[in-house]
């Protein structure tokens, strides 16, 4: 499998060459390297490399293209969860045994989205449909959440959607507190990686991360200041679905969304001014 995609990976630099050479021109170039797939024997998802050479995944089953990272190209990792990058992560969750849901999963679901994005959400565990194309929120509540997202102004792609389990609880029952424990260093690691300004729990699992014992009910699209994060509860998108009351409190707390960002900004900045070697480094990126 590997020397199929490092194969591809030379078939797409043959084509650059090409051009370089000046026998083809950057136009044939793009449209030759966007015409070529390749096939993942083990789960059907097809692949595209870019002509500026980023990888793209279209998970058997959907018809989206995401922006992804084919793990056969990569060694496995050999240091700590903390000291691992979103990649290296994302390898060592597929192939993840520290609690029993590994057993049941068709695939685990790492998370996706940008790796600055200013956004996370966090969700519960995959479904059905996020098991078996390995992606968080493809299903009918993901739907949902992509039009919550669009109604306040932001696409799906401009966030970073992971679960507090990766692995789908059978059933989809409820996450065990020891599957939670098992997972959270994964989640962790993510979060200090995306440093988002704005984290969004969706449901009750994620919720209780920062308001342990909590109800949703009542704190649902207040923000709580966490370091330079703010957190916001929200209700899972799924019980909105099915819960008409829960609809329109939902769509008007991702209404709020530009609001609590541009607050979360104002005290980054905040501290960068008191902090002038934060501030330099802010003013680098
Ligand atoms: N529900 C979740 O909480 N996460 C998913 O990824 C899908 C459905």
């Amino acid at each position: 499998m590997r020397q199929r995609f490092i194969e591809f990976q030379n078939e797409v630099e043959a084509i650059k060459a090409r051009c370089a050479q000046g026998e083809i021109s950057e136009a044939e170039r793009d449209q030759l390297v966007r015409q070529m797939k390749l096939q993942d024997e083990r789960w059907g998802d097809t692949w595209m490399l870019s002509p500026s050479g980023e990888w793209f995944r279209k998970a058997s089953g959907s018809k989206e293209w995401i922006r992804d990272y084919p793990l056969v190209l990569m060694e496995p990792p050999d240091m700590p969860v903390h000291e691992m990058s979103l990649q290296q992560l994302a390898w060592t969750i597929h192939g993840c045994t520290r609690c029993p849901l590994h057993a049941g999963r068709t695939r685990a679901v790492p998370g996706e989205g940008p790796p600055q994005a200013d956004i996370m959400l966090i969700g519960e565990g995959p479904g059905f449909h996020e098991d078996k194309q390995g992606r968080p929120f493809v299903g009918a509540s993901g739907q949902f959440l992509e039009e919550l997202l669009n109604s306040a102004g932001y696409k799906r792609t401009d966030v970073f959607i992971a679960n507090v389990v990766k692995c789908r609880p059978p059933g989809n029952r409820d996450p065990q507190p020891e599957e939670v424990d098992a997972c959270r260093i994964y989640l962790e690691r993510q979060i200090e990686l995306i440093d988002p300004k704005v984290i969004i729990t969706l449901g009750r699992y994620s919720m209780y991360r920062y308001f342990p014992g909590a109800s949703i009910s009542k704190i649902h699209g207040q923000p709580k200041r966490v370091g330079n994060r703010l957190i916001i509860p929200m209700f899972h998108p799924a019980a909105a679905l099915h819960q008409p009351r829960f609809r329109d409190l939902i769509v008007a707390d991702f209404k709020k969304l530009p609001q609590f960002i541009a607050e979360a900004a104002s005290f980054r900045q905040e501290k960068a001014e008191i902090d002038p070697d934060n501030a330099q480094q802010l003013s680098l990126f």
